[in-house]
C-alpha cells in the first residue's frame, strides 16, 4: 500500500529514523507501527490540527453570540430547570444583569441517580418559552444523542458536559448537528485530552465549538474543583476556537464566583458562565454556588471593565506614533 507520503532516513547511533515529511497526523497509528521492522511511531505533529487551524483571530460567532468581540460572553442561568416559574424570573432578570444567553439543564448529569435529574423534554419546552419571551439564546447539556434529537429544536448551543468529555460517539453526533456545543473539560482531563475531545466534533465539520474551562480535581478540599486559568490563559494561545471560564462549578462557592470571575476575564478568557438562581438557597441543585442576578449584574459590570481596561492595553501596546506617549506609561 502507498500512502504517497515523502520520508527523509537518518542513520543514527546504528538505528534507522524515518521521517514522515508530508502531514500524516490524521492517519491512525497503526498503519505505520503495523509494518515489518517499525519498532516504534513517534508523533511529532498535533493530535488536533483542525483545532489548531480553525478560527480566526477576530472571533467566531455562534447562535448570535459574538466571542473575542468588544464585551465578555455572559451566559447565565440556574443549574437546572425546575419550573415555569423559575425559569422565566430568572430569564428576565439575567437579561437585566446583562447576561446575552440563557443557561439551564434538562437532562442533569447527577453523580447520585437519588438526586434531582431534570425536568427532561418539559424543560426543554420552558427554556423555549424563555426564548420567546427575552429573545435570549438557550445553551443546555445533552448527554446522548437521543437527548440532541429532543432538545434540537429547544436548544441553540448544545452543551457537552465534564463527564461526558470522553464520549467520543457523542462528540461525533453533535459534530454532525452543525449546531454550536460548548465543550467542557473534564474534571481530570489534560489540556492535550481537552483538544482531542473538540476535534472530534471538528472532524465532522462542525466548526462552532466553544471551550470551557470548569475547574479540575485536585488534592484541595476547600473548593469543589480547582479552576485552571492556566488552561484558559494557554488555549488562548494555542487556539482561535472561543475560550470560557466557569467560576461556578470551578469553584462550588458562591462567594468566589466574582473574583474568579474577574481572573478569568483579566486573563483572556471569552467570557464567562455563570448559575444564577432568583433563590439560590431553593436551587434543587448546586445551590452552594448559585449567585442572584443582582450579584451577576455586579459582576457583568465588572468584567466590562476588566476587558475594556485590557482592550485600550492592547490598542496602547500597538500604537507606533512617534513620540506619542502611551497615557499609561509610567
Ligand atoms: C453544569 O453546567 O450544570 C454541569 C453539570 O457542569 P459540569 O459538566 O462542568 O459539571
Ligand atoms: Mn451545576
Amino acid at each position: 500500500m502507498s500512502l504517497g507520503l515523502r520520508s527523509e532516513v537518518v542513520q543514527s547511533s546504528g538505528r534507522t529514523l524515518i521521517a514522515i515529511a508530508d502531514d500524516a497526523s490524521t492517519l491512525p497509528a497503526h498503519f505505520f507501527s503495523q509494518l515489518d521492522d517499525v519498532e516504534k511511531v513517534i508523533n511529532i505533529s498535533s493530535r488536533y490540527p483542525l483545532v489548531l487551524s480553525t478560527g480566526d483571530k477576530q472571533g467566531m460567532t455562534a447562535a448570535g453570540l459574538k466571542f473575542g468581540g468588544e464585551r465578555p460572553v455572559v451566559i447565565a442561568g440556574p443549574c437546572s430547570v425546575e419550573s415555569t416559574e423559575q425559569v422565566m424570573e430568572v430569564a428576565h432578570a439575567v437579561k437585566k444583569a446583562g447576561a446575552c444567553a440563557l443557561r439551564g439543564g434538562a437532562f442533569k448529569p447527577r453523580t447520585s441517580p437519588y438526586d434531582f435529574c431534570g425536568l427532561g423534554f418539559d424543560a426543554l419546552k420552558i427554556l423555549a418559552e424563555a426564548r420567546r419571551e427575552t429573545g435570549l439564546p438557550i445553551v443546555s447539556e445533552v448527554m446522548s444523542a437521543s437527548q440532541i434529537e429532543l432538545g434540537f429544536d429547544y436548544i441553540d448551543i448544545l452543551q457537552i458536559g465534564a463527564r461526558n468529555m470522553y464520549n467520543y460517539e457523542l462528540l461525533r453526533e453533535a459534530g454532525r448537528t452543525k449546531k454550536p456545543v460548548l465543550l467542557k473539560r473534564a474534571m481530570s482531563a489534560t489540556i492535550d485530552e481537552f483538544l482531542q475531545a473538540a476535534e472530534y466534533v471538528l472532524l465532522e465539520g462542525n466548526e462552532q465549538v466553544i471551550l470551557c474551562e470548569r475547574g479540575i480535581r485536585t488534592f484541595e478540599t476547600k473548593t469543589r474543583n480547582t479552576l485552571d486559568l492556566n488552561a484558559a490563559a494557554l488555549l488562548k494561545r494555542m487556539t482561535n476556537l472561543p475560550i470560557i471560564v466557569d467560576p461556578s462549578h470551578g469553584t462550588g462557592r458562591s462567594e468566589l464566583v466574582q473574583p474568579l470571575a474577574q481572573a478569568a476575564i483579566a486573563c483572556g478568557a471569552d467570557g464567562l458562565m455563570i448559575e444564577t438562581h432568583c433563590h439560590p438557597a431553593k436551587s434543587f441543585s448546586d445551590a452552594e454556588q448559585a449567585i442572584t442576578p443582582e450579584e451577576l449584574s455586579h459582576i457583568i459590570d465588572r468584567v466590562r471593565a476588566i476587558a475594556r481596561i485590557l482592550r485600550s492595553d492592547d490598542q496602547i501596546g500597538s500604537c507606533t506614533v512617534s513620540g506619542a506617549q502611551p497615557a499609561f506609561a509610567s
